[in-house]
């Protein structure tokens, strides 16, 4: 859809703009990588372009070009509402419906009257956007920005400091190029965005080398609380408050622990419930290999969403209770998660 209407973008990008860029709350590698490399792509023609994030995110990410130049709603409610008011053009990156924003920025987003620009791979987009951009096969938003520069003719624009955001979305939303988004053409923009100056080596350390001794400790006791149901393919873990404050949990330390219940052999789903005593809710992420739709399970059963195989979602129950509905579930679903219905077995 977006290729006839680039001519459009760019007239609308012909002259300097006020322009907010946003990610989704909790902003991970990609949404951070994808919205600071439009930033420095925007800056490089002189806009007055801000990212707005939600809420903060992981010290892990808090190495990237720009960061220090991050705006967060939830501490700088009134300074982001002025520029969200007052923006000419809303960049939605790596999110596809305002309240994935948040309740209280999503109120803000749906009253500018900016002209927003959504690029996104999420399932069901949402329609607030003039110019929607949403393919859900791509690998990661930030491969998205790749080629809306590529389409606006601007390639040789990428200098260093854009590559390297945008090989860090890639990298993080792709698992490190495994995922089965990761295309032949996925690789050869790594490829080119390394040729701009990416340092993967360098990246991966930042971003996977970084651990505290208290975030190890933690994953040791997620394991420790890893159960297995084999006879549906499923794996799981808790977290409670009480365990993450033992060690000293701080934003971002859980991340990629639902991935461990999918590295154990024949397991084709995987979930991860963490306790969160401040927001009162269960944080659950749930991971599948093969044709399992947790996108669909979570819109089903938990207030969520995302991708077939990467989804997240929430309980208002206690965690115990919401474990407990989680098993009752399953059952229903004993013919998707049975071997045989698996690609590969
Ligand atoms: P995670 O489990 O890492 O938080 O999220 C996995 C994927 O699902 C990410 O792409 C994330 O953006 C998306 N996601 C996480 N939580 C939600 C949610 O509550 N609703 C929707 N629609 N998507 C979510
Ligand atoms: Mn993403």
């Amino acid at each position: 859809m977006i290729k006839a209407q680039i001519p459009e973008i760019k007239s609308l990008l012909s002259t300097p703009k006020s322009i907010v860029i946003v990610p989704h709350k909790n902003p991970d590698g990609d949404a951070m990588g994808s919205t600071l490399g439009l930033y420095h792509y925007l800056k490089s023609y002189n806009h007055n372009a801000v990212v707005i994030a939600p809420n903060d995110y992981p010290d892990f990410l808090k190495w990237l070009p720009g960061d220090d130049k991050v705006l967060k709603f939830e501490s700088q409610q009134e300074e982001s509402k002025t520029l969200i008011d007052n923006a000419d053009l809303l960049f939605t990156l790596d999110f596809n419906a305002f309240h994935r924003a948040g309740n209280d920025m999503a109120e803000v987003l749906e009253a500018t009257k900016a002209t927003k620009i959504m690029i996104d791979h999420h399932q069901q987009p949402d329609d607030y956007a003039t110019y929607t951009y949403s393919d859900v096969s791509m690998s990661s938003t930030c491969e998205m920005v790749y080629n809306f520069i590529e389409m606006l003719g601007d390639l040789n624009k990428i200098d260093t400091t854009i590559a390297t955001c945008l090989y860090t979305g890639i990298m993080t939303d792709t698992g490190s190029f495994r995922f089965p988004s990761t295309t032949s053409r996925t690789h050869q923009i790594i490829g080119n965005l390394i040729d701009k100056g990416a340092n993967n080596s360098d990246i991966h350390n930042n971003i996977y080398d970084t651990n505290t001794y208290s975030r190890l400790q933690l994953l040791g006791r997620a394991m420790q609380n890893l159960k297995v149901i084999p006879e549906l393919s499923t794996a799981y873990i808790t977290l409670s408050q009480a365990e993450l404050d033992e060690f000293n949990f701080k934003k971002g330390d859980t991340e990629g622990f639902v991935n461990y219940g999918l590295s154990l052999k024949d397991i084709i789903f995987a979930a991860i419930f963490i306790e969160n005593k401040q927001e009162n809710i269960i944080k659950i992420s749930f991971r599948s290999k093969g044709n399992f739709s947790v996108n669909q399970f979570s819109r089903a059963h938990f207030n969520g969403g995302g991708h077939d195989n990467a989804a997240g979602g929430r309980s208002d129950d206690s965690l115990e209770a919401t474990v407990e509905k989680f098993i009752s579930i399953l059952p229903q679903y004993r013919n998707d998660l049975s071997q045989t219905a698996q690609i590969g077995h």
